[in-house]
């Protein structure tokens, strides 16, 4: 882990941040980045937010989240930013290919800190600050805070960012968890968050169609695999168009899969413009990460992680159920040893 004495140098005077997040940008990427914005304004500098893809409609609640420049939708706009910056963050992801173009606009001269909880980090910062051990980048940028002698920032703006990131990277509360998550969470909800408002903003605003949508998923595209303990759904472009599928609106899907008893590992696999994409989750010791890695180009967490196929959905999720026996034997130890206490 980086000194935080290496970064402090860079923060005494005001500087113009960009702080740059992932591609499809979750509740973390986007809490992550909004709660080190607002500290950082207090702080004295000029911070932007660039994401190269737009952000699910269930964040659109989080102050000043309509500020966040969106790379597809505005590259010059982006480029400006990019261009009269002198430092950059790097926030909840862990290599350049996860922000696409926008990574192709930064100048090497210009510092770069990273801030992530992704297993791997590649060295594309000057100064990395990984712990694959937080639940969250949301969590390390209170860490991160803390670390500058500066927590009694942390206003509740600030936290109602920072708790949505800490609450959708651990499934509120399900996984990732650790004693010092929740004394972290303990503080931000003294610093004024309401934890029960911020809940029902997250999971009780979906849309009628967003729940008949995962009737669908659940009940016409979802296939068990019971000897390999493993669930698949797949949406194609046609359900795409039926459904008018909009970002977010298959946001958690592929956690229901984990809820049968039986099943260890959940593959959510979906058809997108030019590419299909894969997103995994496992229970216990079963390492989806390594799977996502070693065959699909992708990578992530332990129990969560993604990546992609440049083949036709048919074809894709053929392979996936021909690479499946290969791990049939650390799926049947990590499930014999998940079902004992
Ligand atoms: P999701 O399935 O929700 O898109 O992503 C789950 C986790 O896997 C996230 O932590 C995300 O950063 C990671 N992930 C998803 N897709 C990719 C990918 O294409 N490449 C890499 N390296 N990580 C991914
Ligand atoms: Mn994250």
């Amino acid at each position: 882990m980086e000194s935080i004495e290496n970064v402090t140098p860079l923060l005494a005077t005001p500087k113009d941040v960009v702080i740059l997040t992932h591609r499809n940008p979750d509740g973390d990427a986007i809490g992550s980045s909004l709660g080190l914005a607002l500290f950082l304004r207090k702080q004295g500098h000029t911070v932007d937010i660039i994401a190269p893809s737009d952000y699910p409609d269930f964040l659109a609640f989080l102050p000043g989240v309509d500020q966040i420049t969106i790379y597809d939708n505005d590259p010059e706009r982006a480029k400006e930013i990019v261009d009269r910056s002198n430092l950059v963050f790097l926030l909840d992801f862990n290599s350049l290919d996860r922000i696409d173009k926008a990574g192709e606009l930064l100048d090497e001269r210009v510092p770069r800190i990273m801030i992530d909880h992704h297993l791997f980090p590649e060295p594309c910062a000057d100064f990395i600050f990984s712990d694959t051990t937080a639940s969250s980048t949301c969590e390390m940028v209170f860490d991160f805070i803390q670390a500058l002698g500066l927590q009694r920032e942390i206003d509740q703006r600030i936290g109602d960012c920072l708790f949505t990131g800490i609450l959708t990277d651990t499934g509120s509360f399900r996984y990732s968890t650790s004693p010092k998550l929740f004394r972290t969470v303990a503080q931000l909800i003294e610093a004024g968050v309401d934890d029960y408002k911020i809940q029902d903003l997250i999971f009780n605003s979906q849309t009628e169609k967003q729940l008949r949508l995962l009737g669908h998923c659940l009940y016409n595209r979802m296939e068990v695999l019971p000897d390999l303990h493993t669930g698949i759904i797949w949406l194609t472009k046609e359900d795409y168009a039926n459904f008018d599928i909009q970002r977010g609106d298959t946001e958690g899907v592929v956690n229901f899969i984990l809820r049968m008893r039986n099943v260890m590992m959940a593959a959510f696999i979906h058809e997108q413009p030019t590419i299909v994409k894969l997103s995994l989750r496992s229970k216990g010791d079963l390492d989806v990460q390594e799977i996502a890695k070693r065959n699909f180009r992708g990578g992530g967490h332990k129990n969560a992680a993604g990546g992609a196929s440049f083949q036709n959905l048919r074809v894709t999720l053929r392979s996936f159920k021909k690479i499946l026996p290969q791990y049939a034997e650390s799926i049947r130890e990590a499930y014999d040893k998940f079902h004992q206490l």
